[in-house]
C-alpha cells in the first residue's frame, strides 16, 4: 500500500476502516432518513482529516441559503466575481489566478501537466494525492527522504532535481502530516538555487494558520516572475472542505497550463457563494485561527504532560510520537475518538487534527489510558 494520504485509500484502509467500524459509526455515505450523513456521526470526536469544524462562517451559510434556489443555473458571474476578488486581494492580473474544485484539482492539474515534461521531485512524506495522480498518468515521481528531524530536506531535493533534470518540485508548506513549516527565507534561498527549467509548486493549504502567513508564503516570488506556482484553499481557514474550492496563483503560462488541464467546467454555485462571503468575513477567519490555536495548545499540553515528543506545528494538526500509532488510533476509536492511523513506515507517528475544542479535550483526557494499552 502506498502511504498516500488520499481520503479514499484512507477510508478503505483496514486500520482506519476498522477504527470507524469499532466506533459504531455509520459508513460515510450510508443514509440516515433521506439524507446521507454529512460530517461525523453524533458522538464521535472527529480529529482525523484536518478540517475546520467552525466553518462555514455564518455569512457563508447565509450566502448559500440565499443563493440555493438559483442552483439550476451555471454560476458564471459568481465565478468571475470570486476570480477578481482573489486577483485584487493579491494584486495579480486576472490571467494569473485559477480557481478550482478544491486546491487538489489545481495541484493535480499542475502535477499532471508538468509530469508529462519530466520528473517530479517531492519529499517522501507529504500530501501526495497530486503526485500520485501524475504517477498514474505515467510521470516519474522521485521521493526524497526527510531529514532526521522530519523536516523537508531541501538540499537533497535540490540535488535530486538537478540530477533528474526535474520538471517539477512539489512542496507543502507547512507539510502534511508533519505540520512543520519551512521558513520563508530558507524556501526563497532554495528556489533561487533550483535550475531555471524546474517549476516549484508550493502548496500553501495551511498558510493562514502559520504564525506569520505573509513571511512564510512565496506568493511574492510568483509575482516577481519566478518559476513558482502557489496553491491555496478555502478548506482550512474558512472551513469549506466539503464545498471544494481553492485557487492557484501562477505566471501566465502556468495559469494557462493549469486551466487547460482542469477536468471540470465551472464550480458549484454553493461553493462560490460561500467562498465570496468568506473572503468578506475577516472576523470569521480570525475566530477560526484562535479556535484552532486553542485546540492545538490543548493537544500540545496533553502530550507534553505525558512526555511525548511532538513536531513543531504550524497547522491545524499535530504529529505526535507514540509507541504504536495504529494501536493508539484503535484504542481512541474504541472511545469514539477518531484520529489518523499510521502513515506507512512511520508507525510511531500519530496525527491528530484540532477539531472542536470539546473533542480535543476528549482526546487529551483519553490519552493517558490509551497509551497504557
Ligand atoms: N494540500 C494539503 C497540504 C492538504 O493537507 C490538503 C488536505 O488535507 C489539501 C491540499 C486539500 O485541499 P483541498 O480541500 O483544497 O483540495
Amino acid at each position: 500500500m502506498t502511504m498516500a494520504l488520499s481520503r479514499r485509500s484512507l477510508l478503505g484502509a483496514a486500520s482506519a476502516g476498522s477504527a470507524l467500524a469499532f466506533a459504531g459509526a455509520p459508513a460515510l455515505g450510508e443514509t440516515r432518513a433521506s439524507l446521507p450523513q454529512f460530517g461525523p456521526a453524533p458522538g464521535l470526536a472527529w480529529l482525523t482529516f484536518n478540517e475546520n469544524p467552525y466553518g462555514p462562517s455564518p455569512k457563508a451559510l447565509e450566502a448559500m441559503a440565499r443563493t440555493s434556489s438559483a442552483g439550476c443555473y451555471y454560476a458564471d458571474d459568481a465565478a468571475e466575481r470570486l476570480h477578481s476578488m482573489i486577483a485584487e486581494r493579491f494584486g495579480f492580473p486576472g490571467e494569473q489566478v485559477v480557481i478550482g474544485n478544491g486546491s487538489t484539482e489545481l495541484l493535480t492539474a499542475a502535477a499532471a501537466a508538468l509530469g508529462r515534461r519530466g520528473a517530479i521531485v517531492c519529499p517522501e512524506l507529504l500530501y501526495d494525492q497530486p503526485v500520485e495522480y501524475a504517477r498514474a498518468q505515467g510521470a516519474q515521481v522521485i521521493r526524497v527522504p526527510l531529514r532526521p528531524d522530519m523536516g523537508v530536506d531541501l538540499e537533497a531535493i535540490a540535488a535530486a532535481a538537478a540530477a533528474s533534470k526535474a520538471a517539477l518540485i512539489y512542496l507543502c508548506n507547512p507539510n502534511n502530516p508533519t505540520a512543520m513549516l519551512m521558513d520563508g527565507a530558507s524556501l526563497r534561498a532554495f528556489i533561487e538555487r533550483v535550475p531555471q527549467g524546474t517549476t516549484v509548486l508550493v502548496d500553501e493549504a495551511y498558510n493562514e494558520l502559520t504564525d506569520r502567513p505573509e513571511e512564510s508564503s512565496v506568493v511574492d516570488l510568483v509575482k516577481a516572475g519566478r518559476n513558482v506556482i502557489v496553491c491555496r484553499t478555502f478548506s482550512k481557514i474558512y472551513g469549506l472542505a466539503g464545498l471544494r474550492i481553492g485557487y492557484a496563483l501562477a505566471g501566465r503560462d502556468h495559469a494557462r497550463m493549469i486551466r487547460d488541464n482542469l477536468m471540470t467546467l465551472l464550480l458549484s454555485s454553493a461553493s462560490l457563494a460561500a467562498a465570496i462571503a468568506s473572503l468578506e468575513d475577516p472576523a470569521f477567519a480570525a475566530l477560526s485561527r484562535n479556535r484552532i490555536f486553542e485546540g492545538r495548545q490543548i493537544i500540545l499540553d496533553a502530550t507534553k504532560r505525558l512526555g511525548l515528543e511532538t513536531l513543531p506545528s504550524q497547522a491545524n494538526f499535530v504529529f505526535v510520537r507514540v509507541p504504536d500509532a495504529d494501536a493508539v488510533a484503535k484504542r481512541m476509536a474504541e472511545r469514539k475518538i477518531i484520529i489518523r492511523s499510521a502513515y506507512g513506515k512511520w508507525t510511531q507517528w500519530s496525527r491528530v487534527s484540532t477539531g472542536k475544542i470539546d473533542d480535543v479535550r476528549r482526546y487529551a483526557a483519553a490519552l493517558p489510558a490509551v497509551l497504557k494499552g
